[in-house]
């Protein structure tokens, strides 16, 4: 009787409290199980900003090294424009001139489509005025024109191809390169580009 009267509100005490000690203990060690584990992912998640040839920290994302050279260059035409208003056409020639950290992490250029353009639309002269010449100097001649289109076309050809592959370059290609870009860093110390 004594037992069991005893027993009875202690085991069921020690039981519940137990059940709760444990639940806490369980819960504080996967608490600090997790804590651990966030800490060493962490760690793991600084160390790959260190740099991989010298192992400084003093990274800095391409991205950012591009837009601080760019906002000296604006501070620069603005300061100059702020003090006098005929410098400021001077302050923005000087403006062109980045700093070098930053023109070494411009992001990928994408191509542009002038030459292309141009090729096709000056193609036929590019390809018809020397055999135009030829024939003015030797008289006509089917030989002349005959090699004259085959020139033509091909100027067209070669005009179209640079077109397609401009367009499939910055369709394709360029965004995966910014992508790239974005997510290099670089490494103050050495100047060693990486990707984390
Ligand atoms: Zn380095």
């Amino acid at each position: 009787m004594w037992l069991r009267q005893r027993r009875n509100p202690m085991t069921y005490g020690q039981a519940n409290e137990g059940g709760r000690e444990g639940k806490n203990s369980s819960a504080n060690s996967s608490r600090r199980r997790q804590s651990e584990l966030y800490a060493l992912g962490a760690e793991d998640a600084i160390n790959p900003y260190c740099c991989p040839t010298c192992g400084s920290q003093n990274t800095q994302r391409l991205s950012t090294a591009y837009m601080s050279g760019l906002s000296q260059f604006s501070a620069v035409t603005s300061g100059i424009g702020w003090a006098r208003a005929p410098v400021i056409g001077r302050g923005w020639t000087i403006g062109t001139s980045q700093t070098q950290l930053s023109q070494v992490a411009a992001p990928p250029a994408k191509r542009n489509y002038s030459r292309g353009l141009l090729l096709l639309l000056f193609g036929p002269i590019i390809g018809g005025a020397p055999f135009a010449i030829l024939e003015h100097l030797h008289g006509p001649s089917n030989t002349f024109d005959l090699l004259a289109v085959s020139l033509v076309i091909l100027l067209e050809i070669g005009a179209v191809t640079s077109l397609l592959r401009a367009v499939a370059y910055n369709k394709y290609d360029w965004p995966e390169l910014l992508e790239q870009w974005r997510s290099c860093l670089m490494c103050l110390r050495c100047g060693q580009v990486f990707r984390p």
